[in-house]
């Protein structure tokens, strides 16, 4: 962080609320409440973190169910393989994946980044209460801030160093699949040096996100946080203040009339925020993720005054402003509109996809050869994907294919479920057989049960005539 010199200006008022006047980053321990959102956010957060580790090791038709392989180039989803070959099934998918981000935002808000996101699950139902119990509360970790380095706050990364291992080889086994990452987990990193290397470079930056960074990847970095104005509209759901209700503002004492709002500015629905807002700020403030921490501890003090709860409450700016909340509105239909249209088109093709994929590409180097018996070599390679659930046998032959022979060492070709393997094969023909240096030709591959399709190929040779 780039400290400001001593006699830099201040600024006039507060811009960021994790940066103070003077330019230097304002901690943010925020305390914890647990009214009535906190139980069904931690119960969908632990379920989420369950998910999020069991999803690379639970299999479905022999595969993970998620494995994006980029070295492959091969995606798998819930038991559909994706392959270089489907770009506009991926291509569907991710815009449907898209337009179902731009209609949950629109209708629900931030949910995600309250309810869902790796970012706030991991921060606030891991790291956060490991923080609370081994450095102690809000209180105790604001004397620190100040004091410096404590034992129990190096003890404390110590043990964010040890889950940030587990998460980043968790998160890993998404792109190598579990088993691989076992592999690598169990023998000598000298084995394989780079994968070690992208496995501590992960962790350190898991470390540094939710040791250090924390809150400014919502504020600063996430492109989803940046979006929230394009959005969310006047109607989407948002966590928001009640100004109405509560101002003006007047502090609580007993036994006294009450002439202001209801509102007790005891700053606890501010204390309490992760990103250090206040939300009675009002309006739709860019850093507000939705967590309904500071619902819970603004119920917390109405229970207590005896005012009724919801001064801050899940509402939308249109109802704030007129006590009205329309749900059906043109982006809505639109974006629904589109989702069905995508779905629908992916379920069809996904459906009507064959159980196998077959590329025949040229063999590598010469693109033809002149045996000794004076015959002409193609080279050919054929790479077959798998996409049935079970093993199957592949046989290929020439269809039509006068005076041509097939020779193919691999015939019938195994590929096991949801795999892909090639191999090479060659067809001789005479060099009288060839028309301006070329024929095309047919090839039949089938595994005698679902999958039977002819292949279009085109060898080359000598122009003879
Ligand atoms: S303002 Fe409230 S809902 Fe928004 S981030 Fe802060 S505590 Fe969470
Ligand atoms: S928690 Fe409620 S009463 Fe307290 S300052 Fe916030 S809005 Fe006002």
């Amino acid at each position: 962080m780039i400290r400001p010199t001593s006699n830099a200006p201040e600024a006039q008022e507060q811009i960021l609320s994790t940066m103070n006047r003077d330019g230097s980053r304002r901690r943010i321990r925020p305390k914890v409440s647990k009214g009535r959102y906190y139980r069904p956010r931690f119960l969908t957060a632990w379920g989420l973190i369950l998910s999020f580790v069991l999803i690379p090791i639970i299999k479905l038709n022999g595969k993970p169910l998620m494995l994006l392989d980029i070295a492959k180039r091969e995606f798998t989803f819930f038991g559909a393989t994706f392959l270089p070959t489907d770009t506009f099934l991926l291509m569907l998918l991710l815009f449907s994946i898209f337009v179902g981000i731009f209609l949950v935002t629109a209708i629900w808000g931030r949910v995600w980044c309250g309810w869902a996101c790796p970012q706030t699950v991991y921060m606030e139902f891991i790291y956060r209460p490991l923080e609370v119990f081994i450095e102690g509360g809000r209180n105790q970790q604001i004397k620190t801030d100040k004091t410096g380095i404590s034992g129990r706050r190096l003890l404390k990364h110590i043990v964010f160093f040890v889950v940030s291992a587990f998460l980043a080889n968790t998160f890993l086994a998404y792109f190598v699949g579990w088993s691989r990452l076992l592999d690598w987990m169990t023998s000598s990193p000298t084995a394989h040096p780079i994968a070690f290397g992208v496995m501590i470079g992960t962790t350190v930056l898991m470390f540094g996100d939710f040791g250090w960074f924390r809150e400014q990847t919502c504020i600063l970095a996430c492109p989803y946080g940046r979006f929230q104005s394009v959005l969310l509209d006047r109607q989407s759901l948002i966590v928001g203040y009640d100004e109405e209700r509560g101002e003006p503002r007047q502090p609580w004492r007993k036994k006294e009339d009450r002439t202001g709002g209801d509102c007790i500015d005891c700053g606890l629905c501010v204390s309490t925020c992760p990103t250090g807002i206040d939300i009675r700020e009002g309006g739709l403030q860019m850093e507000c993720i939705a967590c309904t921490q500071c619902i819970d501890a603004c119920d917390v003090i109405m229970d207590k005054i005896g005012k009724p709860r919801g001064l801050v409450r899940y509402t939308s700016q249109a109802e704030l402003e007129s006590g009205k909340r329309t749900f059906i509105r043109p982006r809505l239909v639109v974006y629904s509109v589109m989702l069905l249209v995508m779905f629908g088109t992916l379920a069809f093709s996904l459906v009507g996809k064959s159980t196998a994929d077959v590329t025949i590409l040229r063999g590598l180097g010469a693109p033809f050869s002149v045996l000794q018996t004076g015959e002409v070599s193609n080279q050919i390679r054929i790479k077959i994907a798998n996409r049935s659930g079970e093993e199957r046998s592949y046989t290929f032959e020439l269809v039509d294919a006068v005076g041509l022979t097939l020779v193919a060492p691999e015939n019938p070709l195994t590929v096991s479920a949801g795999d892909s393997q090639m191999t090479g094969a060659f067809i001789t023909t005479s060099p009288n057989s060839f028309i301006a240096g070329e024929i095309d030709i047919s090839l039949r591959i089938t595994d005698g049960v679902d999958f039977d399709e002819l292949k279009p190929y085109r060898l080359v040779g000598p122009e003879v005539r």
